[in-house]
């Protein structure tokens, strides 16, 4: 098996990847938290994670690929106080916080299968998990290093940091959360500003609550992901993944609760995605600079010159290492949109030719560097730059300036297939879309015969499905009307 190399965000340096349960991989990534329309933040890191999950796959690991969905406890600002985002939403609408979920996931969902995500192994929701997230509460209070006030469980940052240091994923140190944290409702119920909930007392607002112990109320954010994870997981496992923006308060308590509840590191590996921003801004709803995914598919945004399909949308995050930040430009899609359409014209020009008696280059010199590319920490940008070097001699062999021999014609076919659509999980959209338009021409013919049918015309309509059938269009008369497949 090739050796990967990747990054870890805990211990700030590259490192060889060596899974725990070999050939099992383990693998959690924070999900959205489902109030609102997917967009293009929520994009980077579903790419950059779906890569992961699709390579890992490729060199032969079996992977077990667990991304929650936030339904319940994120409240506004990621603070401890304010209200539920999810309970928001459904105030506003007038409708129940689940339909909110549902709606929301649904239109994720929608969104993720247009970009060619592939689904995860499992995706729990935080509401569904509120008894595991209670017995972490209770196992963390009985280690020591939580306590309660007036009803809401506070997680005890300081005595944690003196035994097992807060702080060492973000760089963050305790005195400079101090001197950072502002006052705050409910600030008086905890011993030091920076504690944070793990239960909270749900207010007479509060719509989502549960009965616990402590009070009626609900989970504090980050609970959800150490006890879900530790559910599906176990206690100990490969991969940690989410967006930079996560990495505190989010991932640093998360870190602080399973070691606090378990007693010891649970994850080997954490890995971020970095931003994107939108013209060298970063992206906000308070910035107006919010993109829908769905705006970019329809072009209906005043940021967008045009529509951009999902594959272009998906090449364009691919084309930058996932640790660089993306800065969001017209220009830089038109770019990728071009690029993406010469590398599928090379996919499609290569399943047509034909094989010569010798090959007249390396073919490994294109095929080693862009896997030794993805080998080092996901290097899709490097990948895919092979990939052009591949496509002008692709060029060169169609034009007949180089020849290649039968093996090496599959070996290279089969490079570009594994590659392209297996791994960088691309999708050639004017094949599908040249489909869907014969289809329609398809449909058009047929009802030419079915007119030449009614006025007895027989000569005509049986010419029609005769030569349709020669394009390898098959159509079958019924009871119904008439049916159509491709041969
Ligand atoms: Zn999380």
């Amino acid at each position: 098996m090739r050796k990967l190399v990747i990054y870890n965000s805990l211990s700030r340096t590259r490192e060889e990847f060596v899974p725990l349960s070999p050939p099992h991989v383990g693998l959690y990534v924070c999900g959205p938290t489902v109030y609102g329309d997917p967009h293009l933040g929520h994009a980077r890191p579903a790419i950059t994670f779906d890569l992961l999950f699709r390579y890992l796959k490729h060199l032969g690991y079996k992977v077990r690929y667990v991304r929650n969905i936030t339904d319940v406890g994120h409240l506004e600002n990621d603070a401890d106080s304010g209200n539920d985002k999810i309970a928001k939403k459904a105030r506003l609408e007038q409708i129940e916080p689940m339909e909110v979920v549902q709606y929301y996931t649904n239109r994720y969902h929608e969104a993720m299968n247009r970009l060619n995500v592939l689904p995860p192994s499992i995706e729990p929701h935080a509401s569904g998990h509120i008894i595991e997230q209670i017995s972490m509460v209770e196992k963390i209070i009985e280690a020591g290093y939580a306590y309660e006030s007036n009803g809401s469980v506070y997680f005890d940052v300081e005595k944690y940091d003196k035994n097992h240091n807060y702080g060492k994923l973000s760089g963050r140190k305790t005195e400079d959360l101090l001197s950072n944290t502002r006052e705050l409702e409910g600030q008086h119920e905890k011993r030091k500003p920076f504690d944070f909930a793990i239960w909270k007392k749900a207010d007479t607002s509060h719509i989502m609550h549960w009965p616990s112990q402590w009070s009626e109320g609900f989970p504090g954010w980050h609970l959800e992901c150490s006890a879900m994870s530790a559910k599906y997981l176990g206690e100990r496992f490969d991969i940690h993944g989410g967006g930079m923006d996560l990495l505190f308060p989010h991932h640093e308590c998360e870190i602080a609760q399973s070691v606090a509840a378990t007693g010891h590191e649970t994850v080997k590996y954490w890995m971020h995605n970095n931003m994107i921003t939108v013209n060298g801004q970063k992206m906000g709803k308070s910035l107006g600079n919010f993109i829908n995914l769905e705006d970019f598919f329809s072009g209906a945004n005043e940021l967008l010159t045009s529509a951009y399909s999902p594959m272009t949308v998906r090449f364009f995050i691919l084309q930058a290492h996932y640790r660089s930040t993306l800065d969001f430009s017209n220009e830089a899609l038109q770019a990728a949109e071009k690029g993406l359409k010469r590398l599928m014209a090379g996919v499609r020009t290569l399943a047509k030719i034909s094989p010569g008696k010798k090959t007249s280059f390396e073919p490994d010199k294109i095929i080693n560097p862009a896997f030794e590319a993805m080998d080092d920490d996901l290097n899709s940008p490097i990948a895919i730059a092979c990939l052009f070097d591949g496509v002008r001699i692709i060029n060169s062999l169609s034009d007949n300036k180089e020849s290649i021999n039968e093996e090496d014609l599959l070996r290279f076919r089969s490079f570009y297939q594994t590659l392209v659509f297996d791994i960088l999980g691309l999708m050639d959209e004017d094949i599908q879309e040249n489909t869907q338009a014969a289809g329609k021409l398809v449909d058009l013919v047929l009802s030419i015969r079915n007119d030449a049918k009614s006025k007895k015309d027989f000569a005509t309509s049986d010419k029609i499905r005769d030569e349709l059938k020669a394009l390898g269009i098959v159509i079958k008369d019924g009871k119904d009307g008439v049916a159509w497949d491709w041969e």
